[in-house]
């Protein structure tokens, strides 16, 4: 059997929302006999101290997982052998635009708004040359498709644009899109469940899976995972729960007289299931049964129903 991931990016402390998401992901993974793995998305927006206090968090809620976690920043050559696979296929190219550029270019015909116009898909060697002297260049995959269709698990068949993405930024780090498919390749994780904010990514980070499983190297025959994109949290003025809403982080919830065992029981109970250890929710899991629309945290007090 394969596995399932929580992957959280260090930015700070997680809040209900996202242990809400990780619960998710442990319950996916757990009742169908997957094993549950831990990435720290660390590539970016990494902050120091904020790794160890989500892991104790995931730990305080019950969340358990297999092997060490693991950081991206320690794992380059998966993201190089992916590169070079690329490069070595003609896939990519150098882009020299910034955001304004872009944003000024006019779409090309037949392009979803907001997909890359193409504007350095076509540069010459020695065009390319002079801008590099200006200005380091990103790497673009160079796509032929516009849109690619995958399936979840709550949102059945999904189609969504497929541009020419970046997949090295242009200070030389992977890209999330990049990154997210050969971890999860090289981790042998065949089960994605994550908020569906990142569900338009997904089309993206599907046909680059795919692109990567036809091209020879480590990445041959590798298969697209199942995806779970489940329903996020909003603050009481429906808007995507954030760290200003209050009272969302464990610590902060901890000190307001509502301890994790409690907060888990709440998270499970918001799911339509028992409040109690994980472990005990895994009978009634059904992701059939899932709620679809987000759950609405209003916040939790000592006198929250079910709080007694
Ligand atoms: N690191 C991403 C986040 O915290 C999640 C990426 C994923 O699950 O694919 O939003």
């Amino acid at each position: 059997m394969g596995a399932g991931r929580y992957a959280p990016s260090p930015s700070g402390e997680l809040h209900v929302g996202n242990l809400r998401t990780a619960v998710l992901a442990w319950l996916f993974a757990r009742s169908t006999g997957r094993d549950f793995l831990l990435r720290v998305e660390d590539l970016d927006r990494a902050r120091a101290g904020a790794e160890e206090l989500q892991l104790a968090d995931l730990r305080a809620i019950g969340i358990d997982w297999d092997g060490p976690a693991v950081r991206q920043s320690e794992r380059p050559e998966g993201y190089r052998a992916a590169i070079d696979a690329l490069e070595a296929a003609g896939l990519l190219y150098e882009c020299f635009c910034t955001r304004r550029d872009i944003a000024e270019a006019p779409s090309a015909p037949h392009a979803a708004p907001g997909a890359y116009p193409g504007t350095c898909r076509g540069l010459g060697r020695a065009e390319r040359a002079s801008r590099r002297a200006t200005r380091p260049a990103a790497l673009r995959l160079r796509t032929d498709v516009v849109q690619f269709t995958i399936t979840d698990v709550l949102h059945g068949e999904y189609t969504g644009v497929v541009d020419d993405f970046v997949v090295v930024r242009n200070d030389g780090v992977p890209a999330y899109n990049l990154a997210v498919v050969v971890d999860d390749a090289l981790q042998g994780i065949d089960q994605v469940v994550r908020g569906d904010d990142l569900l338009p990514s997904t089309p993206r980070q599907g046909y680059l899976a795919t692109l990567l499983s036809g091209l020879a190297g480590d990445f041959h025959g590798t298969e697209l995972p199942e995806y779970g994109h489940v329903p996020l949290v909003l603050n009481d003025q429906g808007r995507r729960l954030a760290k200003r809403d209050g009272s969302v982080t464990l610590a902060q919830l901890d000190h307001d007289g509502v301890p994790p065992p409690r907060v888990r029981s709440l998270l499970l109970e918001s799911l339509g299931l028992p409040g109690g250890p994980l472990a005990a929710a895994l009978d009634s899991f059904d992701p059939a049964g899932l709620p679809l629309e987000p759950w609405v945290f209003g916040g939790f007090t000592a006198d929250t129903p079910g709080m007694q």
